[in-house]
C-alpha cells in the first residue's frame, strides 16, 4: 500500500483541496474523493457512507464496490462492522473482515472478496457523520500508521460536510442545518416561545480544513497555545489567594497540567505535519476526547476530560475569532440553546431570553430554578440540538409539552402561533378574574400566592393576583454568585423585595442547598445519595454561620416590619426547635445593638418528609404555619428520585394514598390550628389544585402564571361535589382519582 503518511498525506490532502474548490455536484466530488483516497492508498476499494438520519448509514459513493449499491446499501448504526465503527467512534483494522466480530455480508455490493479492511470514523467535535473505508483482496495488515493517515483524511471529509460541499439528492446528502427537525426532550419550565437560536457556544465553521502550510499552521497553533496558557496562569493566579478550597484549588492545577500537556500539543502538532489546518488539528484531538468522554464510566475522569474539551473550546475560540465573547448580536425574541448552563451564566442573560433549549439539565437544576423563576419556557434532554442549530436558526418551543421544533414547516409554525393564541385569549380571561377571590361555588375561598426567587420576579406580584409570595427560595442569591454574599448586600437584596411587595406577606425560606444546589464556593460533599443527604436545615444547623448571617440579614431588612420566615427539610421536632431558637437568639442580639426588630415574627417549617407529619402535637403548636413541600415530599413519599426521568412520572400526584396523606396532616393542623399551605409545583396544577383543596389545604402557593388557570377552575367548581367524586374513587380501590376528576370536569 502507498505511503499516506507525512509528505504522502499532504499530496492526497491537497488534492483533496482542489475538489473543494472546484465545482461540481456533491456526488461528484464525492465519487472524486474516493477515487483520489483509493489511488493514493492503493486501495482496490474505497467507501464513504454517511448518516442519512440519526440510526441510519448510507453507502454515499465508492470506488471498486458494485456502482448499483450506491445510496441503495444502508445499515443501522451498530450494524456489520462499518455500523460498529460508527457507534464505537473507533477503527477498526482486519486483514480478514469476514472474521471479525459483527461482519454482515451485504451480497449487491459485492465486497465478499475483499478480505483485508481499514475503517475510520468520519466524525466532528464528536459528533458521527459517517464512516470512510478502503478495503484490498489480498488479506493484509494496515498498519498503525495507514490507519492515522485515513483518520486525519476523514477529518477533512467531515469539514467538508460541515460546509456542505457533498449537498446533493437523497436525505444523507441533504444541506447541513437547514432541514426541519424535531426534537422531543424534558418539560422543565412550561410556556411556549417562537424565536430565533442563540447558541450559547455557537458552532465554529473551518472554511479551509487544510494547510497551506504546515509551518504557518504549527506558528499559529503555537500562539494559540501561548495565549491560553497564559489565560490558565492568570485564571490560577486570580483564584489563588485565600478562600478558594484545596479541592478547587486542585481542579484548577489539573486544568493547567492539561494545557501544557505535551502529549496533546504533539498529538495536534502531528495531525498539522499530516496537513491539517490547526483548528481541525484541534477538532480531531476534541473528538477523541468526546468519543473517550462517553465511554469511561469513572466521574472524576469524565471531569477531567470535561476540562480538556473546554481547553480545546477556548483553543478553537482563539484559532477562529469565533464563539462566546465575539460579538454575536442576540436576535429579536433570542431562544438559547446549549448543552447546559449554569444558574449565574443564564442569569446574566436574565430575562431577555423567550425560551431555553438544553441537551442536558435536569428539573431539580440550578438552572431549570432559575428558569422557571424567571417564566422562561425551558426544554431539557434535547438531544444532539447543539449540533444541529445555528445561531438565527427559527425555533419554536413548546414547553408544555417539551418538544422543540428546529426550522419549522410553515405548517407547523402557524399552527404554534395559533396555540399561543389561545392562550393568550385564555389570560385575558384570567385577567378580567384577577381581583376576584378564588371562591368556590360552595362558598369556600382558597389563598392563592405565588412563589419566587428572584427580586426580577416580584412585579408579577400585583397582576398575578397573588396574595402573598408563599414561598421565597433564597438559594438564588446564594448561587448565582461566585462567593459567600455579605450580610450588607444580603440585607439591602431582602429589603427591596419587602418593598417590592408593598406589604403583602412574604415566607422566605432560608437557604435550601446541599443535594444538587451546590454553592460555587463550597467544597462539594460527596455523597452516595445527595438529596437524603446533608442539605438543607441539616447543613445549616451544623454549619451555623451562614444561617447567622442570613438571618441577622432578614431582621435588618425588614427593619421593624413583620417577617416570616420558614426552615426547609425539616424531619424532627427539635430540628424545628433549634432552628426557631437560633432566630429568636439572633432577634435578642439585634434588640440589645439597638436594632429595630420586626413588629411581628413569624416562623414556620417545610413539611417535605413524611416523617413531620407524625411529629408530636406540640410541634404543630410551636410552629406558626407548616408549609407542605410537595415536591421533596412526593420524592419521599413514592421513595421515587423527583429528578430521575425514569421513575418521577411513575407515581401520580392524585394517586391515593399521597391524597388521603396530604387529608391526614391538613386534619392535624386544623385540630392544633396551626395553619397550613402548600407550595409544591403540583399547587399550580389545575386538576391538583382542586384535589388538594377537597383535601382540606385553604392555602396554595404556585408559579404566577398559574395563580389565572387555577382560579378559573376553583371559581368554577363545587368543592364538597369534587370531594364527593374523590372519595367515591377512593372507596372504589381506584389507584388513582385523576379519572373521576376529569370526567367531573368535563361535565361541568
Ligand atoms: C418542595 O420541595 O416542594 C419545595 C417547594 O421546595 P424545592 O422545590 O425548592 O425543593
Ligand atoms: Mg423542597
Amino acid at each position: 500500500m502507498a505511503d499516506i503518511t507525512g509528505s504522502g498525506s499532504r499530496n492526497l490532502l491537497q488534492r483533496l483541496r482542489e475538489t473543494l474548490a472546484d465545482g461540481g455536484k456533491g456526488q461528484e466530488r464525492l465519487d472524486r474523493i474516493t477515487h483520489l483516497i483509493a489511488d493514493a492508498m492503493a486501495a482496490e476499494v474505497c467507501s464513504i457512507y454517511l448518516l442519512r438520519d440519526p440510526e441510519t448509514l448510507e453507502l454515499c459513493a465508492t470506488e471498486g464496490l458494485n456502482p448499483e449499491s450506491v445510496h441503495q446499501t444502508r445499515l443501522r448504526i451498530g450494524e456489520g462492522l462499518v455500523g460498529r465503527i460508527a457507534r464505537e467512534a473507533k477503527p477498526i483494522i482486519t486483514p480478514n473482515a469476514t472474521r471479525e466480530r459483527g461482519f454482515r455480508y451485504m451480497p449487491e455490493t459485492g465486497e465478499e472478496i475483499y478480505s483485508s479492511f481499514l475503517g475510520v470514523p468520519i466524525q466532528r467535535l464528536g459528533e458521527m457523520r459517517g464512516v470512510l473505508v478502503v478495503q484490498n483482496r489480498e488479506a493484509r495488515e494496515y498498519t498503525d500508521d495507514e490507519a492515522y493517515g485515513l483518520e486525519v483524511v476523514a477529518m477533512v471529509i467531515a469539514e467538508m460536510a460541515e460546509l456542505g460541499v457533498f449537498v446533493g439528492e437523497g436525505a444523507a446528502l441533504s444541506a447541513p442545518h437547514q432541514q426541519a427537525l424535531l426534537f422531543r426532550g424534558g418539560i422543565a419550565q412550561e410556556g411556549n416561545a417562537e424565536g430565533r437560536v442563540i447558541l450559547h457556544d455557537p458552532r465554529i465553521v473551518i472554511a479551509n480544513p487544510i494547510a497551506d502550510d504546515p509551518e504557518v499552521e504549527l506558528k499559529r497553533l503555537h500562539d494559540a497555545m501561548d495565549i491560553l496558557k497564559g489565560d490558565v496562569d492568570d485564571m490560577l493566579n486570580l483564584h489563588a489567594g485565600g478562600g478558594t478550597s484545596e479541592e478547587h484549588r486542585q481542579v484548577l492545577e489539573a486544568y493547567r497540567m492539561f494545557a501544557n500537556s505535551r502529549g496533546w500539543q504533539a498529538r495536534m502538532e502531528e495531525d498539522i505535519r499530516q496537513g491539517l489546518a490547526a483548528e481541525v488539528a484541534v477538532e480531531k484531538e476534541q473528538s477523541a476526547t468526546r468519543a473517550r468522554m462517553a465511554r469511561v464510566p469513572d466521574a472524576y475522569l469524565r471531569e477531567r476530560l470535561h476540562d480538556l474539551d473546554d481547553l480545546s473550546n477556548k483553543l478553537l475560540r482563539l484559532l477562529t475569532g469565533q464563539g462566546s465573547g465575539s460579538g454575536t448580536e442576540m436576535p429579536d425574541n433570542p431562544i438559547l440553546v446549549a448543552r447546559n448552563i449554569g444558574p449565574g451564566e443564564l442569569l446574566e442573560y436574565g430575562n431577555r431570553l423567550k425560551g431555553i433549549v438544553l441537551e442536558e439539565g435536569s428539573v431539580g437544576s440550578h438552572a431549570t430554578i432559575v428558569a422557571r423563576a424567571l417564566a422562561i419556557p425551558l426544554v431539557i434532554h434535547a438531544a444532539k440540538i447543539t449540533r444541529e442549530a445555528l445561531n438565527g436558526d427559527p425555533i419554536l418551543v413548546d414547553g408544555d409539552q417539551g418538544i422543540v421544533h428546529l426550522r419549522p414547516e410553515e405548517t407547523v409554525a402557524t399552527a404554534f402561533r395559533d396555540k399561543i393564541a389561545m392562550q393568550e385569549e385564555a389570560q385575558q380571561k384570567y385577567r378580567s378574574i384577577r381581583n376576584k377571590p378564588a371562591t368556590t361555588q360552595d362558598g369556600v375561598t382558597i389563598g392563592l400566592q405565588m412563589n419566587a426567587g428572584l427580586i426580577a420576579e416580584l412585579p408579577s406580584l400585583e397582576p398575578s393576583g397573588a396574595d402573598g409570595v408563599g414561598l421565597f427560595r433564597t438559594e438564588l442569591q446564594f448561587l448565582a454568585r461566585p462567593n459567600v454574599p455579605r450580610r450588607g448586600a444580603l440585607a439591602e437584596q431582602y429589603d427591596r423585595i419587602l418593598n417590592a411587595a408593598a406589604g403583602k406577606r412574604i415566607v422566605f425560606r432560608t437557604l435550601d442547598i446541599g443535594s444538587d444546589k451546590v454553592l460555587p464556593y463550597m467544597k462539594r460533599q460527596d455523597e452516595p445519595n445527595p438529596a437524603m443527604g446533608w442539605r438543607a436545615i441539616r447543613l445549616a444547623l451544623d454549619k451555623s454561620g451562614v444561617m447567622r448571617m442570613q438571618l441577622q440579614a432578614l431582621l435588618r431588612a425588614a427593619n421593624g416590619r413583620p417577617l416570616t420566615v420558614m426552615f426547609p427539610f425539616i424531619a424532627q421536632f427539635d430540628e424545628f426547635r433549634e432552628a426557631r431558637r437560633r432566630l429568636l437568639a439572633e432577634v435578642e442580639r439585634e434588640k440589645a445593638l439597638g436594632h429595630n426588630v420586626p413588629s411581628k415574627l413569624e416562623i414556620g417549617a417545610m413539611l417535605e418528609t413524611p416523617s413531620l407529619a407524625f411529629a408530636p402535637d406540640q410541634f404543630f403548636e410551636m410552629a406558626d404555619f407548616i408549609s407542605i413541600g410537595g415536591n421533596d415530599l412526593k420524592q419521599f413519599f413514592f421513595a421515587a428520585d423527583r429528578e430521575n426521568e425514569r421513575v418521577r412520572r411513575r407515581y401520580d400526584s392524585l394517586n391515593v394514598s399521597y391524597l388521603t396523606f396530604i387529608e391526614q396532616i391538613a386534619r392535624r393542623c386544623d385540630a392544633l390550628g396551626t395553619p397550613v399551605s402548600f407550595c409544591g409545583e403540583d399547587a399550580g396544577r389545575p386538576t391538583e389544585a382542586l384535589c388538594l383543596a377537597a383535601m382540606g389545604i385553604r392555602t396554595l402557593s404556585m408559579r404566577p402564571a398559574s395563580i389565572g388557570p387555577v382560579k378559573h377552575l376553583l371559581r368554577r367548581v363545587d368543592l364538597s361535589e369534587a370531594r364527593a367524586v374523590i372519595d367515591m374513587a377512593r372507596s372504589s380501590g381506584a389507584q388513582s382519582v385523576r379519572a373521576s376528576v376529569e370526567h367531573y370536569l368535563s361535565t361541568l
